[in-house]
């Protein structure tokens, strides 16, 4: 069974968007397995953000990501990295579907809601990196 690592990001959270973001995971036949809300620190931020560090919004992306409470959350299921990815939506909200969550709940590229890894590699990197 695939499991991926989701983040309910600081936007969302102050929003109250976290029950309709999870239902929507749910109702996509993704199982919630462990979650933990917390406030990152900028070390924990910059390290998990690790291979943007080049890029011009690195320093915005991990004050955003501080800025406040995030839910980090552990989906399971067939195909479940790909499965969240397409609840998601792409990262830029005004390229993402009708009814995924970033068309729903963005406010920007950057404030994009939700945070969803990138394959199977990555979300066994990402989940170690928060739920050792
Ligand atoms: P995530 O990794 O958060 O699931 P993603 O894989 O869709 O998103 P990445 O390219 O990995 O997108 O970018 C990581 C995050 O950096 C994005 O989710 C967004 O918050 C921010 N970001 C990406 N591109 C930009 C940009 N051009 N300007 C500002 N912020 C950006
Ligand atoms: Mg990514």
């Amino acid at each position: 069974m695939e499991r991926t690592l989701g983040i309910i990001k600081p936007n969302s959270v102050s929003k109250n968007h976290i029950g309709r973001i999870l239902t929507m995971g749910e109702e996509a036949g993704l199982k919630l397995v462990n979650m933990q809300m917390k406030t990152l620190s900028q070390a924990e931020a910059g390290g998990f953000y690790a291979e943007h560090k080049e890029r011009p919004f690195f320093q915005s992306l991990v004050k955003f990501m501080t800025s406040g409470p995030v839910l980090l959350v552990v989906w399971e299921g067939n195909g479940a990295v790909e499965k969240w990815r397409q609840v998601m939506g792409a990262t830029d909200p005004a390229k993402a579907a009708p009814g995924t969550i970033r068309k729903l709940f963005a406010d920007s590229i950057e404030a994009n809601s939700v945070h969803g890894s990138d394959s199977v590699t990555s979300a066994q990197r990402e989940t170690a990196f928060f739920f050792a």
